[in-house]
């Protein structure tokens, strides 16, 4: 069973097909931007084995967009496609960065730190 708190990312196939960068956060709108939330009721994905985890609170899943196969979002500025590159330059390192506009992250010493950075929206 996955509890689900505030901050929480992961990957999740929206109606479209496509793998989407899905996040916990907090929204004064409530209900009427989360992505479960038709209109009408919720349509909740089976991980949420209790229902919503936040009824009647401003906690809302929000969709950060399209991830691509290696499950890293496209850059925000340009919406490039962004790359992980190994010892870019001097640094001892990783880094992602966009091949389109080169903006990227800091460096990080593992590839994992990295890709957190890149896909770190809100
Ligand atoms: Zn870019």
């Amino acid at each position: 069973m996955i509890e689900h708190k505030v901050n929480d990312q992961w990957i999740e196939t929206l109606k479209d097909g496509k793998r989407h960068m899905i996040k916990l956060v907090k929204h004064v709108l409530r209900c009427r931007v989360c992505i479960y939330h038709n209109g009408f009721g919720c349509e909740l994905p089976s991980t949420f084995t209790k229902g919503c985890p936040f009824p009647g609170t401003e906690i809302v899943a929000i969709d950060l967009g399209i991830v691509d196969e290696n499950d890293i979002l496209h850059c925000p500025f340009c919406g490039g496609k962004m790359e992980v590159l190994d010892k870019f330059y001097a640094f001892d390192g990783f880094t992602v960065r966009c091949k389109v506009c080169s903006c990227g992250t800091d460096c990080y010493m593992t590839k994992d730190k990295a890709l957190e950075a890149a896909n770190r929206r809100v």
